[in-house]
């Protein structure tokens, strides 16, 4: 396994950053897919991580057997600037603090697999945007493309183009999914959104390609067995593809939702949360999910938070102060939601 180091120059002198990316050569790369995984975007997520830590153990000892026949690209830390950020203690790595950006929008959208457009590394832009510019062309040559990202508090799940659709149940039987969440239109110009852009804008097959955002459960879902399960997961499918020696996964049918379907629950007034659902609970339309102390220790100082349909409880928050508007957790309900809007779920 090769391992290089690509150098992404800082915003002020002596603060440039690096990405470690290992490389695998297939003994088969013209007939088995090209892979590119990589984790820890958000830099605060981190089960991704652990999961290529126990993957690239696994895919040293298939290689020393010849057992690897497609070439496969990881970037085990795709964000080491948002890995870096935390306030007084608290890691934060969803936003970039210098702007504001979340770090998993504003990617280029290329009009076609050309990295030659790509912003050049000395473009006047900041540091997170020559980065992202960088995981492209990474990730350009790649048939098969999963970012590993996490919820707060959840079940494990996938984002998909719709495009991509039923092509890639084999991902969701593979990893340990409950649910896919199919979207289409705007993905917020996320990197999963930069990964299909070229091939959706050109109009070209995408019979064999996979491009997919893979939630871990939750932030704190990181532990030595979920890396194993996941790994284990990444191996299956890997298989299923040809892209190494191994059984593939068997078949899925599990719930598989537009995102138009799922109930994007906010808090009505700010204060503090309790939930009197778990995640993976079912509910029923007009149950009672959460509750809001707005002013609390007042006779009327509570507010309740019903759900408008029924649906299975994806993910829910992991701190329990919101303000008013913040999301209070996801419901993948069987129709469209009222209050579905355009884009992305989150911002
Ligand atoms: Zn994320």
């Amino acid at each position: 396994m090769d391992q290089h180091f690509e150098t992404i120059r800082g915003d002020l002198p002596g603060s440039d950053w690096r990405i470690k990316v290992l490389r695998l050569r297939g003994t088969r790369p013209d007939s088995a897919p090209t892979t590119y995984l990589q984790a820890a975007l958000h830099g605060d997520e981190v089960p991704g991580v652990a999961t290529l830590h126990v993957l690239a153990a696994r895919l040293r000892s298939l290689h020393a057997r010849g057992d690897v026949f497609g070439d496969i690209v990881i970037v085990p830390v795709a964000n080491p600037i948002g890995l870096s950020q935390s306030l007084a203690g608290e890691p934060t790595g969803r936003y970039d603090l210098s702007n504001r950006m979340n770090f998993n929008r504003d990617f280029p959208l290329l009009p076609g697999p050309d990295p030659s457009i790509l912003l050049a590394d000395d473009a006047p832009v900041t540091a997170s945007m020559r980065l992202k510019a960088r995981l492209v062309r990474l990730m350009l040559p790649a048939e098969l493309v999963l970012d590993l990202h996490c919820d707060e508090q959840s079940l494990p799940y996938v984002y998909l183009h719709e495009a991509l659709w039923p092509a890639c149940r084999d991902l969701l039987a593979a990893m340990p999914s409950d649910v896919a969440l199919l979207w289409k239109d705007d993905g917020g110009a996320a990197f999963e959104e930069a990964a299909l852009a070229p091939w959706l804008r050109s109009g070209a097959d995408l019979s064999g390609r996979t491009v997919a955002t893979v939630e871990l459960r939750g932030r704190s879902d990181v532990s030595p067995a979920f890396a194993a399960a996941d790994a284990a997961g990444l191996m299956r499918f890997l298989a299923g593809r040809g892209v190494v020696a191994g059984d593939g996964p068997a078949d899925w049918d599990g719930p598989v939702a537009p995102l138009d379907n799922v109930e994007m629950i906010r808090a009505p007034r700010g204060g503090i949360v309790l939930y009197h659902c778990d995640i993976g609970d079912r509910v029923a339309s007009g149950d009672r999910v959460a509750t809001i102390l707005f002013d609390p220790a007042a006779d009327d100082g509570a507010v309740d938070i019903l759900v408008p349909q029924a649906g299975l409880v994806l993910s829910r928050r992991d701190q329990r102060i919101l303000r008013p508007g913040e999301d209070v957790m996801k419901i993948v309900a069987n129709g469209p939601s009222a209050t579905a809007r355009p884009g992305p779920l989150e911002s």
